[in-house]
């Protein structure tokens, strides 16, 4: 990241440098890596009376993070996309280790997107000092996601909460495919009164209907390949979602799943959408939303799918 710095002082004062260079152009999109820079740029756009939007990443970028980027552009004048792979949401030491890292990457393709600046700050910028604040989040935090990864989303609330009060977004841009990340974030706002509009965006799939994620460069291409049943069997799931009961509909999705040779269900589950409480009856309810997470080998990967 300090050769992106260094080359954009250079691209003004010595063209001949950057010449040797071609790949790199930083004209439109800032890097920075302190909360004092981020929080200047910000403070000014504000007093001019104009809107911020926030995207928080943890880089590795795909087409689902750059949709959440175009949403942010569009309804925003300044976007700013921070890119940081946030230690305290991980409950495995060996996923936050082979968590992918392509920040120069990154930034190349954010270039093309209208965002204007890049946080990428070190960890003792987003951590100056401990944060004894206690994050709960009910219901949310006992099921699915928050069942099987203890302390993640009190992780996920922290960075979040800190990334507000550095950026101070008007709005800050969340992807459907964290789909209970999303319910955590708008309690976040309720909670501490932060004052941030959320705005959900629906899942980016690939092709074959597998989720983007980040965590897809680490598949094998036999993993690859099996991992498209995920969304095969959640639109299927929707199908039957009106004939089988909650029971049934589980049994299916998880049989049909563990199938493959890779796959592995870690949970399926089918729930109220915004209080996550699981469906006994499906012909009573309004609204029902599916809810899955599947070990590929090592690779954790999660969907859902609204049903109806
Ligand atoms: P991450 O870098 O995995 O923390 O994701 C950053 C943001 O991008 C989160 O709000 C995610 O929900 C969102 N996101 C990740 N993958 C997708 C996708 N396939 N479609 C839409 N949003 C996504």
């Amino acid at each position: 990241m300090q050769k992106y710095k260094k080359l954009a002082g250079y691209s003004t004062n010595r063209l001949s440098f950057v010449r040797l260079i071609p790949t790199f152009s930083v004209d439109s999109v800032k890097v920075l890596s302190t909360v004092g820079e981020v929080q200047n740029l910000v403070s000014n756009a504000r007093t001019a009376g104009k809107i911020v939007g926030l995207v928080p990443t943890m880089g590795a970028l795909h087409d689902g993070h750059l949709t959440l980027v175009h949403r942010a552009t569009e309804a925003c004048d300044l976007t700013v996309v921070s890119i940081f792979v946030n230690p305290t949401q991980f409950n495995e030491a060996q996923d936050f280790n082979a968590y992918p890292r392509t920040v120069d990457q990154d930034v190349r393709l954010l270039e093309d997107t209208g965002c204007q600046v890049v946080f990428h700050p070190p960890h003792q910028e987003v951590y100056p000092k401990p944060d004894q604040t206690t994050y709960a989040f009910g219901a949310l935090e006992t099921r699915y996601e928050g069942a099987h990864r203890p302390g993640h989303f009190s992780g996920v609330g922290m960075v979040v909460k800190r990334l507000f009060e550095i950026v101070q977004p008007h709005k800050a841009f969340f992807g459907l495919k964290d789909y209970q990340q999303v319910l955590v974030i708008r309690s976040l706002v309720h909670q501490f009164n932060l004052g941030v509009e959320v705005v959900a965006v629906p899942t980016v799939r690939e092709p074959d209907g597998l989720a983007m994620s980040s965590r897809n460069l680490l598949l094998g291409e036999e993993e690859r390949r099996e991992a498209a049943e995920i969304y095969r069997v959640l639109v299927a799931v929707k199908a039957k979602s009106r004939n089988l009961t909650p029971t049934d509909l589980i049994d299916y999705a998880t049989a049909q799943i563990d199938a493959q040779k890779h796959l592995s269900v870690e949970y399926f589950g089918i729930a109220d959408p915004d209080t996550l409480a699981p469906i006994e009856d499906l012909q009573s309810a309004d609204h029902a939303i599916a809810l899955t997470a599947v070990r590929a080998g090592q690779v954790r990967l999660i969907d859902n799918l609204q049903l109806f």
